[in-house]
């Protein structure tokens, strides 16, 4: 989830210096701001040192990717480029992955330098020139190679297991492209927009002051449980004051994506959703599997952890405003103060579990391929983004000293090591990993990185920031299991009123939920949903969460009996990028790829363990 923007297989970007062989230090100062242009320290501090190290094949090093007709151009040449046998095929394939690559960087550059500085009106514009102006041109040009591909004779010819992920992938989407779906997806991401204005522009009057729903998000933690209650019925208030309308977009939302299903020839929109988003390594039947799993095997626990929290909190019942503040009413974590601590503390955790890990990430903090600290201007949240032709990640984050913080780096570290571990894979479609599989990779280290949080925390301030986490994940399957048992619902019961389908969402509440009393509350649970931004905007995606926390679940219960071996096979997946299907990927790190109950018992068993643990360590 922190991680949003390495889930696009293919980015696309732009460039406006004209750049003769920059190293990246200099394009992240050239990007769209004119050449060379070092206006504050920041950016002499990004990518120092590095040279790309794999030569260009096609796109001239000169090319001015900020042109939309120049980028244009680029592609129309490989159209046009005879391929005819495997061998040329092959070679064209690099290709259009070098072109990929090389666009993709661009976005990423901008997207950096945006980040890192919002308040800095060229940086954003730069960004926007891209997004607006080269993207879309991109994408009716990439649609075109991918019909080529398919169309070429020496497809057939081509090595079966190495290209069977990336055909697979290319001939889906043409399969179930069609024509008169696209302007019906403009409708769709025009009310993707109407969500998010509606969403963004709710405010509050709390605490003296005008806040937007995130900053309320603090309230909810605090010890004072009349400031919790206050609070929490304030965001509730002014969320279903828009009720109407969320179900009315959602309603015309329905409507769209039913007709897109049937324009490709499907039932259904969640037949056709698991398609598009190519799910062909787990369908309905898994899904449902992961549903009862999760109601079997984790809620329980859910339950009894929350029971756990009322009896520490000394309260006769829980309310939905008593979750998220600290059982006993201590002050945070205090895990560092300054962000060069936070740097070595996890240097040393990774030197820990694998030297070689200890060296990637030293690779990454000696080029400054980081930026960690939290300062006015910059974006709010944390991404690993990759830099399509040098290879190598870039992280950024906004760390002020918090628990949350220091699994933030770790999540973040994950997926540059993957994007570390595959950059010898030549192909740059198998650069990236479903998401599937990549928030193995981050939420892996997370859950890796326990074990010696002691870099950070006494024994008792370790289990309790490890009880704070684990707790996390147990609710987390939980939620999972709801929006997308919900989303299952939705889209098989044609013809639903708003009510049915708030009526739909308490049931499975009541499925996944835990104990805390809603009562005076039900207006609010009734649409609870609204809240669930994916719901709208993303249709069927957030199971993939699950899936890869079952794969982290399994890589540090692997971990605990043999940690060299877990590590190595760790990095071995990692290597293989996206070449592979899910289950070879998982099978690779020595994981099942499986979302039934035999798999989630043990692993829940294991979490249970140490949180029993834990909760001996804190002496409560
Ligand atoms: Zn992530």
């Amino acid at each position: 989830m922190k991680s949003r923007r390495r889930e696009f297989l293919f980015q696309t970007g732009a460039w406006t210096g004209a750049a003769i062989t920059l190293s990246l230090a200099e394009r992240l100062h050239a990007a769209g701001g004119g050449r060379h242009s070092r206006r504050n320290s920041m950016e002499g501090r990004i990518g120092k040192g590095l040279k790309e190290e794999f030569p260009r094949i096609f796109v001239p090093v000169d090319a001015d990717l900020g042109d939309p007709a120049e980028v244009e151009s680029l592609f129309k040449k490989l159209e046009q480029e005879p391929v005819r046998t495997a061998a040329e095929m092959e070679s064209w394939l690099l290709k259009w992955g070098e072109l990929q690559d090389v666009v993709s960087e661009e976005e990423a550059i901008r997207y950096i330098r945006m980040t890192c500085q919002t308040d800095d009106p060229q940086r954003e514009k730069a960004f926007l020139h891209f997004v607006e102006k080269v993207s879309p041109r991109i994408k009716p040009c990439r649609h075109r190679l991918v019909e080529k591909t398919l169309a070429c004779p020496g497809v057939a010819d081509l090595q079966k297991e190495r290209y069977l992920v990336l055909l697979r992938d290319l001939r889906n989407e043409v399969e179930i492209f069609r024509d008169e779906n696209v302007p019906l997806e403009t409708e769709e991401d025009k009310l993707s927009q109407r969500y998010q204005k509606l969403t963004g522009a709710m405010t509050v009057n709390f605490d003296g002051k005008e806040r937007t729903l995130q900053e309320m998000a603090k309230y909810l933690e605090l010890p004072d449980r009349e400031v919790r209650r206050s609070a929490w019925e304030t965001i509730g208030a002014r969320r279903l004051r828009d009720r109407t309308q969320l179900d009315a977009i959602f309603d015309q939302m329905l409507a769209l994506r039913g007709r897109m299903a049937k324009n490709a020839g499907f039932d259904n929109y969640r037949d056709y959703a698991l398609r598009l988003r190519g799910r062909f390594d787990y369908g309905v039947p898994e899904c449902e599997a992961f549903h009862r799993a999760v109601e079997e095997a984790v809620v329980p626990l859910y339950r009894e952890l929350q029971e756990r929290r009322r009896g520490r909190m000394q309260l006769d019942r829980l309310r939905p405003y008593d979750l998220r503040t600290d059982p006993f009413g201590r002050p945070p974590l205090k895990p560092f103060t300054k962000v060069e601590e936070l740097v070595d503390g996890c240097g040393r955790i990774f030197s820990k579990l694998d030297p070689v890990l200890g060296e990637r990430f030293r690779f990454l903090v000696d080029h400054d391929l980081m930026d960690l600290s939290s300062r006015k201007g910059k974006a709010p949240g944390a991404y690993s983004h990759s830099l399509g032709t040098f290879r190598l990640p870039f992280i950024f984050a906004n760390s002020v000293g918090l628990d949350y913080d220091v699994n933030t780096l770790l999540h973040e570290c994950g997926h540059s090591f993957h994007t570390m571990e595959c950059r010898r894979e030549p192909l740059s479609f198998y650069r990236h990993a479903p998401t599937e599989f990549a928030e193995v990779a981050s939420m892996g280290m997370e859950v890796l990185g326990f074990d010696y949080m002691d870099v950070f925390y006494g024994p008792e301030d370790l289990a309790r920031s490890r009880e704070q986490y684990l707790e996390g994940i147990v609710g987390l399957f939980c939620w999972i299991a709801t929006v997308d048992a919900f989303q299952h619902w939705i889209y098989t019961h044609p013809g639903q009123t708003p009510a049915e389908r708030s009526a739909a969402w308490v049931d499975l509440r009541r499925r996944f939920g835990g104990i805390e009393d809603w009562s005076g509350y039900e207006e609010n649970r009734r649409s609870e949903w609204h809240r669930q931004l994916h719901i709208f905007e993303a249709p069927f995606y957030y199971i993939e969460y699950g899936i890869a926390q079952l794969g982290a679940l399994q890589v540090w219960q692997r971990a605990d009996r043999n940690q060299a071996e877990a590590l190595a096979a760790y990095r071995q997946a990692l290597a293989l990028g996206g070449s592979r299907t899910l289950p070879e990927l998982f099978s690779a790190a020595g994981l099942v790829f499986a979302f039934d109950r035999a798999t989630v018992e043990p692993l829940v068993r294991h979490v249970k363990d140490v949180l029993d643990r834990d909760a001996a360590t804190q002496g409560k």
